[in-house]
């Protein structure tokens, strides 16, 4: 029997781990990346139990996470050095920050080994829903599947003309690694809040930690490029040292909610960011994005395509809106909390944080296990489930 083909536009975090676990199960996979070369922008990328998984199903963990060191702790904190809420993390229950650089190159290497073709300045143009992309250089390929891993402003989803809505927000961060010195905590990840400032600091690996500080789009003084010292001095005096070491800065200026009435049409579908970019408030935009590529994977392996697409969305989507609702609601906490109530806005926190449900629809993506509900492939139409759309 002939191979099953699959073509993927997109060499990022999503694309890469579809193609490898395809790979890895007997399909033709050719991947197509826009730019000139392989790699990945950026500086850490928190990681929790359900991306961790997901890398160990592929293969690639050992070697993404060879320099990691995990996080045992994880708390908010306000303007005033009162802690709002601790997490920890242990066996069963990880979360690590892995550099973006080390994940995305471990994905390439695993790709290559699996048999998948890369091909670079190879950008997409344009799908046909019976299974056909074509590139900007003319050329056009044909495949049992056609998936659009292109990110946030996916051309795929575009040509495909599947109802959706980009929500843009302003809200912006700047990201880095700083080198570590002897007082960092092992072990303690950090996020403080001031106004509608915060500024996540944790370990990475033995050598470097990872900072991003977030702002509102109109706070220019907070997201300038080269970044304002002074100005995130003065809502945090008290983390001198580690503003005072970072030295280079990615900034992004809005962040984008992406919601679409359907992951697929014909044969193609949409994966990862194209389908459900989010706030990177949870810090689980890429968790669920290889969670849904390997979980793609896996009803692939079992049922026919048009099949397994469904049965995918049913599985994959409670997951994804949740993550998306409760990232918007930190968002919300976080940046537009009325003025003349910040002074309560530690206590309610502290308190809707303290709350059991609260803390298990906000793990939801963590808790997400690939491939544990399988029977849904055969009754998918009995079992579509009530989409959550949000607009
Ligand atoms: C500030 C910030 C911090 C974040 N922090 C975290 C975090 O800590 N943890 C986490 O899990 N997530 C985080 N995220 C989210 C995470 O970065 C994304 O969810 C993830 O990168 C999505 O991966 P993807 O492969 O779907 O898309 P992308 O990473 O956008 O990859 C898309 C790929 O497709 C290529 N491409 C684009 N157009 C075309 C085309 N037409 N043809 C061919 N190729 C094309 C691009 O060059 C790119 O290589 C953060 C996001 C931001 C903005």
């Amino acid at each position: 029997m002939s191979k099953k083909t699959i073509v993927i536009a997109g060499a990022g975090l999503s694309g890469l781990t579809l193609g490898t676990a395809l790979a890895l199960r007997g399909w033709d996979v050719q991947i197509l990346e826009r730019s000139a070369e392989l790699r990945e922008i950026g500086a850490g990328l928190y990681t929790w139990e359900n991306g961790l998984r997901v890398l160990e199903a592929i293969g690639v963990y050992d070697e993404a996470c060879k320099q990691v060191e995990f996080i045992t702790q994880l708390d908010m904190i306000d303007e005033n050095q009162e802690l709002i809420h601790s997490t920890p993390f242990s066996n069963g229950n990880r979360f690590c920050i892995i550099p973006r650089k080390d994940v995305h190159s471990a994905l390439v290497r695993a790709a290559q080994k699996a048999g998948v073709q890369l091909e670079t300045s190879a950008r997409a143009v344009c799908v046909d829903p019976s299974g056909s992309i074509s590139l900007e250089n003319g050329k056009t390929i044909k495949a049992d599947l056609v998936i659009g891993a292109d990110g946030v402003y996916s051309n795929v989803r575009n040509a495909l003309n599947i109802e959706h809505t980009v929500e843009k927000m302003n809200n912006g961060a700047l990201r880095a690694m700083i080198p570590r010195i002897e007082t960092d905590k092992k072990g303690l990840a950090m996020e403080h809040w001031s106004g509608y400032r915060r500024i996540g600091i944790s370990p990475s690996t033995a050598e470097y930690m990872y900072v991003y500080l977030t702002a509102s789009s109109d706070d220019e003084e907070g997201l300038s490029d080269p970044m304002n010292k002074d100005a995130w001095l003065a809502s945090f005096p008290h983390l001198e040292s580690v503003i005072n070491r970072i030295t280079q800065t990615r900034l992004d200026f809005y962040f984008y909610y992406i919601y679409l009435k359907s992951w697929s049409k014909g044969r193609v579908a949409l994966l990862g960011d194209a389908a459900h970019g989010m706030e990177p408030n949870l810090g689980q935009g890429a968790g669920v994005s290889i969670t849904s590529a390997l979980e793609l994977a896996k009803q692939l392996d079992k049922f026919d395509i048009a099949t397994a697409l469904k049965s995918w969305e049913t599985v994959m989507r409670p997951t994804v809106e949740q993550t998306q609702l409760w990232s918007r609601i930190y968002g919300a906490a976080a940046a537009q909390w009325p003025k003349e109530l910040l002074g309560v806005r530690s206590e309610v926190i502290r308190k809707t944080l303290g709350s059991e449900q609260v803390d298990l629809m906000m793990s939801t993506a963590a808790r997400h296990i690939t491939g544990s509900v399988f029977e849904i492939g055969e009754n998918v139409t009995a079992k579509q489930p009530k989409y959550t759309w949000i607009p």
